[in-house]
Formats: C-alpha cells, sequence, structure tokens
C-alpha cells in the first residue's frame, strides 16, 4: 500500500480550488452553486476523481484545456470529458498493453523530471488509459455550473486544439499552457507563430473581461500583461528581429528559443520581460 500524497490543493478565492499534481502540474476545480468543473487533471498519477470528490459532492463536469498527457492523463478516471475534436486527435490511440505503457512510462518521465528526489513510481499508481469517446468542446460554448458560467475560447497555437477558458463571473481566464513563461510551440502539433499571434490578438480583444490569468504548470502567480509580450515576441519572431537561440530536444529540430534567458531564472528572460516562446522554422 503506497501512502504517497499524490496531489495538494489551495483556495485561491471563493470558488476556485487548485490542484497541484506530483508533477507540479496544475488542475482547477470551480464550484457553482449546481455543479463543479475541473479544468485539467494532471498526469495520472493517483486518482484524481476520489481527490476531487473528497473537496466536494457536486456533480463534477471535466473540461481539458489540451490534450497533453500531463493534463488530460487524469481524465481516464473519469467517464464524461470535454476537449475539442483537434485535440481529441492526438489522444485517439487504441491503448493496447504497449501503447498504455508508453504513456504510463512517458508520465513517469514527466513526474521524475520535476521530481528527481522522489521515490521511484509503479505502474500501479499511475492511470490506465483506455480507448474512449471525448465530448467535443467548441469555441464559444458556455458551461453554465450555477451562478458561475465558464466560456471556452479557442487559441490555436501550443495544439491546435489548445482552449482558454474564461470564468466570468470571477474575471479569472484560464490561459492553460497557451500563454506562459516558455510557451512550447515547436511541437508537431503546435500552429504556426503567425496563427498564434492571431490566437493571441482574439483573447487581446476579451481582455476587459478579465483582470486574472491561471496556468497549467508553475509559476502559480502571473501578470496578465504576460500576453501582450508574448504577442511582442510573436511580432519580433516573424519580423527576423528576435535573439534566435538554437533549442535542442529529443524529439524536436529546427527549434529556437525567441529570446535569451537570463541564466538565474528560466521564467525570466536575459531584458527582463517574461513572456518568451520556443517556436520551430
Ligand atoms: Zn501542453
Amino acid at each position: 500500500m503506497n501512502s504517497r500524497e499524490y496531489f495538494q490543493h489551495e483556495q485561491i478565492e471563493k470558488g476556485l480550488i487548485r490542484i497541484i499534481g506530483m508533477g507540479n502540474e496544475l488542475s482547477y476545480l470551480i464550484i457553482g452553486s449546481k455543479k463543479a468543473a475541473l479544468v485539467d487533471t494532471g498526469a495520472g498519477v493517483g486518482n484524481i476523481r476520489e481527490y476531487v470528490e473528497s473537496l466536494t459532492d457536486l456533480p463534477i463536469i471535466v473540461i481539458l484545456t489540451h490534450a497533453h498527457i500531463d493534463h488530460s492523463a487524469g481524465s481516464f478516471y473519469f467517464n464524461q470529458v470535454y476537449m475539442t475534436a483537434e485535440d481529441a486527435k492526438l489522444l485517439d490511440m487504441e491503448f493496447n498493453n504497449s501503447q498504455c505503457n508508453e504513456m504510463k512510462n512517458i508520465i513517469i518521465q514527466f513526474v521524475n523530471a520535476t521530481n528527481p528526489q522522489i521515490e521511484e513510481l509503479t505502474m500501479e499508481e499511475i492511470v490506465t488509459p483506455y480507448k474512449r469517446k471525448f465530448e467535443l468542446l467548441s469555441d464559444g460554448d458556455v458551461f453554465d455550473i450555477g451562478d458561475i458560467s465558464l466560456e471556452i475560447i479557442a487559441c490555436p497555437g501550443h495544439t491546435k486544439g489548445s482552449v482558454m477558458i474564461l470564468i466570468k463571473e470571477l474575471r479569472i481566464m484560464i490561459f492553460g499552457d497557451s500563454c506562459n513563461p516558455n510557451v512550447w510551440l515547436h511541437l508537431p502539433e503546435s500552429t504556426s507563430v503567425l496563427e498564434y499571434r492571431h490566437s493571441l490578438l482574439r483573447i487581446k480583444s476579451r481582455e476587459v473581461e478579465y483582470d486574472r490569468v491561471l496556468l497549467s504548470h508553475f509559476p502559480r502567480d502571473i501578470n496578465k500583461v504576460i500576453l501582450d509580450e508574448i504577442i511582442d515576441v510573436c511580432e519580433e519572431v516573424m519580423d527576423g528581429k528576435c535573439d534566435e537561440i538554437p533549442y535542442e530536444c529529443d524529439e524536436c529540430y529546427n527549434a529556437y528559443i525567441a529570446k535569451k534567458q537570463s541564466g538565474e531564472d528560466y521564467n525570466i528572460q536575459a531584458d527582463g520581460i517574461v513572456g518568451n516562446i520556443i517556436y520551430k522554422k
């Protein structure tokens, strides 16, 4: 029997709880008067469904910002899960034994990379994925959970089917992985910088509707001006004026970091700006 604590949580404000998984991935539980909405589900280490059900008795709607397994794997603990069609394709695998084990190994690598000090995870601690159908999300969908409503706003970029989520009454926008200090835009499933910038300009047009933004990885809190910074970075990339630092990783080639990082804190760039992107040519 494993006595590991898989999750932690903190109340951000009334009706809003942040859940922190073992890979420091962040999910959000929004509690209305009739239902609760879980936005993202963590990497699938430990049963997030049981954890969330210990925080609320309300029926739970599960919404994914995008398909990457550090946010979607925990969704296999739930029967009904909303995601865009584009990103559902990314997770559309057969999940026979070899695929299932491959996914579990990716989860182990992700969590170990974040916590090199933890004892080795066992396969039993990790969700078993299965071939499933998702409920499909579209731009403009609104979920009314009772006194709180969530609007889905398409934001193609990090993945083609990524969305941001506006919690209207709380004046909060969940940016997810779509706009953070190091946006990954170099993945096969990412869009061009041009298309990503267009997505951010659409978000910018909604800026008067939110005061605070939430990310799906650390840092926990970030100023909403990061949106403007990243729009500027995209323009620098397109104008050929960025630093263009070659970026090495296992599965990427022709990838570049737009702005030179400060060295001490990868979330701050050498010129003091927070926003940065990694893109492909
Ligand atoms: Zn992601």
